[in-house]
């Protein structure tokens, strides 16, 4: 079996924004404007500040009401369709303490 591949030739790579959903709001906003958290292979889920982790991301906005809802409401791992690592939650609230307002 041959799988198809999407072929893009001749495009360049431009500048488009691309938009994520925040698990925590829904509201959908570039994705630069947002946090990342990915989960990896092996199951550890942490913050992504690259943005290139591997691994199945979640995205939250940058804000304080965000982050805290979607540890609290276990929403990432709805995302994730998941568990998170006790530990690794705990390290995702140690992260996240001194970001948005
Ligand atoms: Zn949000």
């Amino acid at each position: 079996m041959r799988q198809k591949k999407p072929v893009k030739t001749g495009i360049m790579k431009s500048k488009k924004t691309v938009c994520r959903k925040c698990v925590s709001c829904g509201s959908i906003i570039d994705k630069d404007l947002l946090l990342r958290i990915a989960k990896n292979r092996e199951g550890v889920t942490r913050l992504d500040m690259t943005g290139f982790m591997e691994g199945r991301g979640a995205y939250i906005c940058k804000s304080r009401k965000c982050l805290e809802k979607a540890l609290d409401k276990n929403l990432l791992e709805r995302s994730f369709r998941a568990g998170i690592r006790p530990e690794d939650k705990e390290r995702l609230k140690k992260e996240t303490e001194g970001l948005g307002q």
